[in-house]
């Protein structure tokens, strides 16, 4: 197979479609970009023209303003230069695609970051806040692979949800307020439908607040959440929860909470030096990616022969997918997961005790 037949191939701006002339998610300001997801990494601003999943229209919106923006519902298709394009359910944050492209019989599909649980399609271990990961067959799968280490496995979400209720519990009996720290887009309200809103009042950054009501104007259930400044008496604020994007660690925001306990979630929080650098009380491992088993059942239901790894750790699964007979091969392209994902990866990289369970 020759390059000129790939229908997405690496260019200084981005992944670019040849036969299509638009980019996926691209990096640079271009004429026609298709976004997977909302995050900033993968939705930039600048470009002329851009097409998205429906779900997605009020997060992108909340983030890049007044864009010239079409949206396409899931499944459903347009067509460009004879490149059928369409989107399909990523499971990673609200609006998150997979792109889907056919051209001349060929089907070729980019995954953009996604959630699946590595276990079982256990409609229990689905990320709550979004329409679940939907495998789509194809002839080759542009996989990410943030958490792609054999050291990334995911507990079943109902044991670190009740983790995260314990740590609240017993802080508000304790008259403490919880400040949980976790990514404004997509962790923060993942963590507000999973927790029980019963043991205290919820409280969130402005940030978080934003995103809160695009879901909310979606149609996703979240519980009653209040900005700090609309708590009044220090007793209700000792029981609630906080939730925070993580710059707010000890700066100035943390001093109207009183006495607090904090906590960092993040699939990162796996790694024990993670965990101390942050210099939190406890680390909750939760993600909004998939696990080490869920890339692998991911890839394996596509049906694809061939698999372009992106970013996270390439070479580990590339050479994994090559073991499995597949042909395989990496992109690097200038996406990187939240703020912290690069420091920790280098850690993670590096040989630890904990890579030897
Ligand atoms: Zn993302
Ligand atoms: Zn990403």
């Amino acid at each position: 197979m020759s390059l000129v037949d790939d229908l997405v191939v690496l260019r200084p701006e981005g992944l670019y479609c040849p036969p299509g002339d638009f980019y996926i998610d691209p990096w640079r300001p271009v004429e026609r970009a298709v976004i997977t997801h909302a995050h900033a990494d993968h939705a930039r601003a600048g470009h002329a023209h851009y097409l998205a999943a429906a779900p997605g229209e009020g997060v992108l919106r909340a983030r890049l303003g007044a864009v010239d923006l079409q949206t396409l519902t899931y499944g459903a298709a347009i067509d460009h230069f004879g490149v059928r394009v369409s989107l399909h359910p990523a499971g990673h944050v609200l609006g998150s695609a997979q792109v889907r492209l056919e051209h001349r019989g060929r089907v070729w599909v980019a995954s953009g970051d996604y959630f699946v649980a590595g276990a079982a399609d256990d409609p229990l271990e689905a990320n709550a806040t979004c329409t679940p990961f939907e495998p789509v067959r194809c002839d080759c799968f542009i996989t990410e692979s943030t958490f792609g280490l054999p050291i990334y496995r995911w507990a079943p979400q109902h044991e670190l949800f009740a983790g995260i209720d314990a740590w609240w519990a017993a802080n508000a009996a304790a008259g403490r307020a919880s400040l949980l720290l976790g990514y404004s887009f997509g962790k923060a309200q993942r963590i507000l439908a999973g927790v029980d809103a019963g043991i205290g009042p919820i409280v969130v950054h402005g940030a978080v607040e934003s995103l809160n009501a695009a879901y909310r104007a979606a149609g996703v259930a979240l519980p009653p959440t209040r900005r700090v400044t609309e708590i009044a008496d220090k007793a209700s604020l000792g029981r609630a929860l906080v939730i925070a994007p993580p710059s707010v660690q000890n700066s100035a925001w943390t001093k109207r909470l009183g006495d607090y306990s904090d906590a960092f979630a993040s699939g990162w929080m796996q790694l024990r030096g993670a965990r101390r650098r942050r210099a939190v009380d406890r680390g909750f491992v939760l993600s909004d990616h998939a696990d080490w088993p869920g890339l692998q059942r991911a890839i394996r239901a596509t049906g694809a022969p061939r698999v372009i790894v992106t970013h996270g750790y390439e070479s580990v699964m590339v050479r994994w997918l090559a073991e499995q007979g597949l042909q395989a091969s990496a992109l690097s392209t200038e996406y990187g997961d939240e703020q912290e994902a690069r420091e920790e990866a280098r850690e993670a990289a590096a040989p630890a005790p904990e890579a030897n369970p």
